[in-house]
């Protein structure tokens, strides 16, 4: 069990396990933008297993599953993320520990290995693993499907160390056997969609599924948003895909070129100093999913038209 200590720095981002809390300016953006200033509580029963699923392929699941995974790492929860994009995991090399990766899930289910051999610790924050269930490109073993993932969700809590708090599933995209597989143990869900209409047509088929598994628990994360496209009218706001899927909202990730160089990098984003801003965000999200909260998607107003008579002061 972890206790649950009050943290007095706001800006979280910027600290290590050994590092000293520094005090953020009063004028740093990051400072607007965090108002926690405490450690969140953990809701709901542990382990906490999470899907993270889209339906459609390339909106952001694995950068999620990455970010968000780390984010609850630093918080000071046990998180393990599980690799279950067969043939084209990526989690790894998103996470740079794809020269760690010596043993898979398939090789525990073989008996060629023990199960925290497969498991891999990350060397920046060591409540961190991974698990993946397969070598890349290989194919998965015939027969396994939910009930062996089921198996590997029980035997990592009944790990001598102790239960994770967090088991995290990195879902593949589409709604096949992948999808089912990767679903089947876990009762709750965080749907990726990026504001278009394909994502969302996708999304709104895999709350359907998800819902018909039992899973009730979906927040929705709405990622690659670009406030200039919706003030040009040009994507969907954030607000209206809240209407169309009518899902609770985890958080909103803006597009953000740092995504794509921290992917390249294998150094997730969330680690990066100084944060970029869709760091800060899926940070956050991190923070509401801990505390099985959601935020509210507001209209944006206008801003105030210049020129006006009190515009010379
Ligand atoms: P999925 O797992 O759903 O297939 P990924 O997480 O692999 O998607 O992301 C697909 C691509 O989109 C990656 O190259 C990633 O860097 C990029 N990407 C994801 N989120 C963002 C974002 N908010 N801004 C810019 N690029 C992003
Ligand atoms: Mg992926």
């Amino acid at each position: 069990m972890i206790s649950l200590q009050p943290i007095s720095n706001p800006c979280r981002f910027h600290m290590r396990p050994n590092e000293p809390l520094k005090k953020p300016s009063k004028a740093s953006p990051i400072h607007c933008l965090l108002q926690y200033n405490r450690k969140p509580q953990l809701a709901g029963e542990t382990p906490r297993v999470v899907v993270i699923t889209s339906g459609k392929g390339g909106v952001g699941k694995t950068t999620t599953t990455a970010n968000i995974g780390l984010s609850i790492a630093r918080l000071g929860f046990s998180v393990v993320a599980i690799d279950a994009d067969v043939g084209l995991r990526n989690l790894d090399l998103l996470l740079g520990l794809e020269n760690r990766v010596n043993y898979t899930v398939v090789e525990v289910l073989n008996g060629d290995c023990r199960l925290d051999q497969a498991l891999v610790r990350d060397k920046r924050w060591s409540n961190f693993e991974l698990l993946c269930i397969s070598k890349p490109r290989s194919k998965l073993l015939l027969g396994f499907g939910g009930k062996a993932l089921i198996w590997v969700v029980e035997a990592l809590k009944n790990r001598a160390e102790g239960s994770p708090d967090f088991i995290l599933i990195d879902c593949p995209a589409g709604i096949d056997a992948g999808f089912i597989t990767a679903i089947t143990p876990a009762n709750e869900a965080v749907l990726v969609t990026t504001p278009d209409i394909t994502s969302l047509r996708d999304a709104d088929r895999v709350t359907g599924l998800l819902e018909c598994d039992g899973i009730r628990d979906i927040k929705m994360l709405v990622n690659r948003v670009r406030t200039d496209m919706i003030k040009g009218e040009d994507m969907m706001s954030v607000l209206d895909v809240q209407e169309m899927l009518g899902l609770p909202l985890l958080g909103m990730i803006p597009e953000d070129s740092e995504v794509i160089r921290s992917t390249n990098r294998g150094y997730p984003l969330v680690l990066n100093k100084p944060p970029a801003l869709a760091g800060l965000a899926l940070e956050q999200a991190a923070w509401r999913l801990v505390e099985q909260d959601s935020m509210q998607a507001v209209m944006v107003e206008e801003e105030p038209k210049k020129g006006g008579f009190f515009s010379f002061f």
